[in-house]
């Protein structure tokens, strides 16, 4: 196939989903790790063309969602100053912290733009010298080459007024977290396409062994996730644990290794929050020490902030596969995309908007 709608096509759809049905003889809980993925999942209806031993759950992969509370306030602390000129990507605008949001300092008066790559944040820098330009690096292994660059290009140009707040995380340790939890329902995973574009998807070959779980790297479009989710069936089915690669337009065995290595030099590993789920040992990137001159955490002095996160957002538990964003009980009450309790909600790839937004959708075209 070379066209897009090539992949939307809904007889191609149909024809996976009796393949699923006649193919499925006992339970399984899929896990698809990206927001992204989640959203097209829910727009497109696949849960709809499952049988019902078939249950999907919402990984960690959105980044907006996973993002720690305590790294939001750090946001808000730093952009609220008036030398600062903060860059975030629009998702995080809305983001709620302990004490607001960054729409919220943006209202006050704050600097606070969208953009939409570190390279712009860079063209501020130079544009204003007289300002202190933050960028605000969140993301996954999908974006970190790219604001791994932004702090070579940095360093190259001599900029002296850039800085990034960093709250990079990685794939690998959350599914070790997931797994090895005594709460873990997840039998198999589709992992996600762009992460295995840069990483590869050696270094999810002894998870599969370790926990003897099928992983499928797979796409973002409907037939993508089809065929992800059949072959990860089919895995389960047969008693065979692999990885396979159901996205080889884009994924190859070993990955981007440009990308890996601009990583390596910018970037070194650590220990993460993440939102929601708590500490997870050595989960995320931080600046290296070579590139310490580019952390904002360091420039600012907001190194120190902690925050706890609220105990009525359970979008911790839907992060992990344990529960449904239909099990929270203010979700589409209380909780809304207007006025989101947990980034879940925020994000537009996280699961509890994706479950808000196509349940309204389809309520709408009931009636
Ligand atoms: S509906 Fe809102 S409060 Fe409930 S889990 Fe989702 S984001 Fe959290």
């Amino acid at each position: 196939m070379k066209f897009l709608d090539e992949y939307r096509d809904a007889d191609a759809a149909q024809h996976y989903a009796r393949a699923i049905v006649r193919m499925v003889t006992r339970p399984a809980t899929i896990m698809e790790i990206c927001g992204g993925q989640t959203h097209a999942i829910m727009r497109y209806g696949l849960p709809e063309l499952l049988p019902p031993e078939v249950t999907l759950v919402h990984g960690p992969g959105c980044p907006v969602c996973v993002t720690p509370l305590e790294l939001v306030d750090k946001a808000v602390e730093v952009a609220a100053r008036p030398e600062v000129i903060f860059c975030s990507f629009g998702d995080m605008l809305r983001v709620p912290g302990s004490q607001g949001d960054l729409l919220s300092v943006k209202a006050r008066g704050g600097d606070v733009r969208t953009v939409y790559s570190p390279i712009d944040a860079l063209k501020l820098a130079r544009a204003h010298p007289d300002k202190q330009v933050v960028f605000f690096a969140v993301g996954f292994e999908t974006t970190a080459p790219a604001n791994a660059m932004a702090a070579v290009q940095a360093r190259q140009q001599g900029l002296r007024n850039f800085s990034m707040l960093v709250s990079h995380v990685l794939v690998p340790p959350a599914m070790h977290a997931i797994l090895s939890s005594p709460h873990n329902r997840v039998q198999g995973f589709l992992a996600a396409g762009h992460v295995c574009a840069v990483m590869g998807y050696v270094e999810y070959e002894p998870i599969a062994q370790q926990y003897q779980v099928p992983i499928v790297v797979t796409g973002f479009e409907p037939l993508d996730l089809l065929q992800g989710i059949y072959r990860c069936l089919k895995q389960l089915e047969e008693g065979r644990v692999e990885v396979e690669n159901a996205y080889p337009r884009f994924v190859r065995r070993e990955g981007n290794l440009p990308a890996q290595a601009t990583m390596r030099d910018v970037f070194r590993v650590i220990d993460r929050k993440w939102r929601g789920i708590g500490a997870i040992p050595q989960s995320g990137l931080g600046l290296k020490e070579q590139y310490a001159e580019f952390d904002a955490e360091q420039r600012f002095g907001v190194a120190h902030v902690t925050v706890e996160e609220p105990s009525e957002c359970i979008s911790g538990l839907i992060l992990q596969g344990v529960k449904k964003p239909f099990d929270c009980p203010v979700f589409g009450t209380r909780c809304t995309p207007e006025t989101p309790m947990g980034a879940t909600m925020v994000s537009s790839e996280g699961a509890c908007a994706a479950y808000y937004r196509y349940r309204e959708l389809k309520d709408r075209a009931a009636h």
